[in-house]
């Protein structure tokens, strides 16, 4: 088993894309994920002089080793949202998300890139009767606010989403789809290098202070000045280059195992329609098909970021086999890991801290989300569009994090695990 991420070997990032740093720039970015790309194609393609750096190699964050499932809607959900916000709140950052997998689709259409895009819908997963009454009440919501078209799926439907006995309720998403992680970011980073982009890795932004109208940001290669500074930097994000903005983002550790590719006929025989599929608890596993016919199933025992993945591997497997037992003879081919970026409210956020901007905080559905607020930031920053929905809400940390060390994570994972138990 390699504990490398499946999606960079089968895909492997192409060479070239990154190059010495400048002096001086109109935007510096910091982090070369979805968020941080995105920014950078549409600042770059407006004729504006663009520098992304990233700590570790280009894309070498979550955003190339994710499940790749897309779809509309935030982690919090819009009917928190509705709840704390109003209808209008809710309806515009719904109307966002939506545009997210939209906007997906039209960078795929670009020449540097082939995602491997799936449509094939997005379905949440459980069992048994209080689960299905709690997904009867999700959908009615949704159904009267946004008028999708999700279906409940039951004991007599399910088969359509997923085989084996274990599951017998879920929520059917019908405009979810499957990206190929790798070949997205990848794929993004040429366009954002071809665009005119400056890309430098192994590059950590450690300090910023105000100058001359803009700011100067030191790394570990030099400092660069720039007129403006977004922080990319989500699950990675420390307390250098700002001890503020580390104090609002808990990283949070996810873990991913792929088998053996299986073939068509018994990938099927779990997910018929190729559906990206995930169990609607705290400590949710995700799963999918690949494009070649593997399964791949992510989720963690505990949201720390440093779990063994030898044991994380065992853990996972155990789940699979647990839902589909068919599956016990498979082998495992790969294990890796990866950092989301948590904020208390569970809501992305786009704002400024320290003279520099950001967009962060997705939580695990950050795919479609990245990409998005990466262009919302970038429209707002050009005069282009107005205030991102998601800069126009509070964003807060807490009296007990300051940033560093997240010690609640673990009493969290086991306050967590025994309310998933009970069903609660
Ligand atoms: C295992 C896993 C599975 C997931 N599955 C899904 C999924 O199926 N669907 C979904 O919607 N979302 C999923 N997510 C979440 C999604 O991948 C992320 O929300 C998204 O990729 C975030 O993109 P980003 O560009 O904001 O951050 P990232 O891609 O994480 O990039 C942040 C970058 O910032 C860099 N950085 C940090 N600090 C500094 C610094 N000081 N100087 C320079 N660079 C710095 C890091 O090196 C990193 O490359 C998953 C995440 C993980 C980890």
């Amino acid at each position: 088993m390699k504990q490398f991420p499946f999606w960079v070997d089968d895909y492997p990032r192409p060479d070239g894309l990154t190059s010495e740093l400048p002096d001086e720039t109109d935007y510096l970015i910091v982090g070369t994920g979805l968020t941080g790309m995105s920014a950078g194609l549409r600042l770059a393609e407006a004729g504006h002089g663009v520098t992304l750096i990233d700590a570790g190699e280009i894309a070498g964050g979550a955003s190339s080793v994710n499940g790749g499932m897309v779809s509309p809607d935030i982690k919090a959900g819009v009917d928190t949202v509705h709840a704390f916000y109003g209808p209008k709140v809710a309806a515009e950052m719904w109307a966002s998300s939506v545009r997210s997998v939209d906007l997906i689709k039209d960078l795929d259409q670009r020449p540097g890139i082939d995602a491997l895009i799936h449509e094939g819908g997005l379905a949440a997963l459980g069992r048994g009767g209080r689960q299905l009454r709690a997904f009867d009440r999700d959908v009615a919501w949704y159904r009267k606010r946004f008028a999708v078209e999700w279906e409940v799926l039951d004991a007599r439907t399910i088969h359509e989403v997923v085989g084996g006995d274990y599951f017998n309720v879920g929520i059917y998403e019908p405009e979810g789809i499957g990206v190929h992680p790798a070949r997205l970011s990848f794929g993004l980073a040429t366009e954002v290098k071809r665009a005119g982009a400056v890309m430098v890795e192994h590059c950590e932004a450690t300090g910023m202070e105000k100058n001359d109208g803009g700011l100067r940001v030191s790394t570990n290669k030099g400092s660069i000045r720039s007129g403006e500074v977004i922080l990319a930097t989500n699950g990675y994000t420390t307390r250098e280059p700002s001890k503020e903005l580390a104090r609002l983002m808990v990283p949070v550790g996810s873990y991913i195992i792929a088998t053996e590719p299986l073939g068509l006929r018994r990938a099927e025989s779990v997910f018929p329609g190729g559906a990206m599929t995930y169990t609607r608890k705290r400590l949710l596993n995700y799963m999918r098909r690949t494009p070649d016919d593997r399964l791949l199933i992510g989720g963690r025992r505990n949201l720390a970021t440093n779990l063994d993945l030898g044991e994380s591997a065992a853990d996972l497997r155990e789940s699979l086999i647990t839902y589909w037992p068919d599956l016990e003879d498979v082998e495992i081919t790969h294990v890796w890991g990866g950092q989301l970026g948590i904020p208390f409210d569970l809501i992305p956020h786009i704002g400024r801290i320290d003279g520099a901007w950001y967009a962060m905080g997705y939580g695990g559905h950050g795919v479609g989300l990245s990409v998005q607020l990466g262009y919302e930031l970038a429209g707002m920053l050009l005069g282009e569009d107005p205030p991102s929905i998601f800069s126009q809400i509070p964003h807060n940390g807490k009296f007990y994090y300051g940033g560093k060390r997240p010690w609640f994570l673990t009493p969290a994972s086991v306050l967590y695990r025994t309310l998933d138990k009970v069903g609660m």
